[in-house]
């Protein structure tokens, strides 16, 4: 499977890695918006929440915990701001279910009906 999340899984593809267990990953996006931006993935692939089975229900509560266990560790004490993009009109470019954990300053919050 060609998939960039399970390659950076395996470290075929090199990242900046935050956190590592059995179950997930943290590592920074390549591309931030924001002045701190992760990317949290479950190991297991999956593309999109319209694809979770039992297991991987249980895998995203468990992310959603560890990311706010580990925010301090992130530097995200003060705040900071989970995003799913699902599905085209989101803009999901990769196929591989991922959490942006985005923080590090006041991010604001935009209409987007003004684009
Ligand atoms: P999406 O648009 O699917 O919600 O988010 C995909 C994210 O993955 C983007 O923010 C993009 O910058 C990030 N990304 C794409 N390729 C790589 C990569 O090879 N390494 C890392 N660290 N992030 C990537
Ligand atoms: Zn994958």
């Amino acid at each position: 499977m060609d998939c960039i999340f399970c390659k950076i899984i395996k470290g075929e593809i090199p990242s900046k890695k935050h956190y590592e267990d059995d179950r997930m990953l943290i590592f920074e996006d390549v591309s931030p918006k924001a002045n701190l931006h992760y990317l949290a993935v479950p190991k297991h692939h999956y593309a999109t929440i319209d694809n979770m089975n039992e297991q991987d229900q249980e895998d995203i509560g468990y992310i959603l915990k560890k990311i706010a266990d580990l925010k301090d560790m992130l530097g995200l004490t003060n705040g900071y701001r989970l995003t799913i993009n699902q599905g085209e009109s989101a803009g999901q470019t990769v196929h591989h279910l991922h959490i942006h954990i985005m923080g590090g300053q006041n991010l604001g919050w935009t209409d987007f009906r003004k684009q």
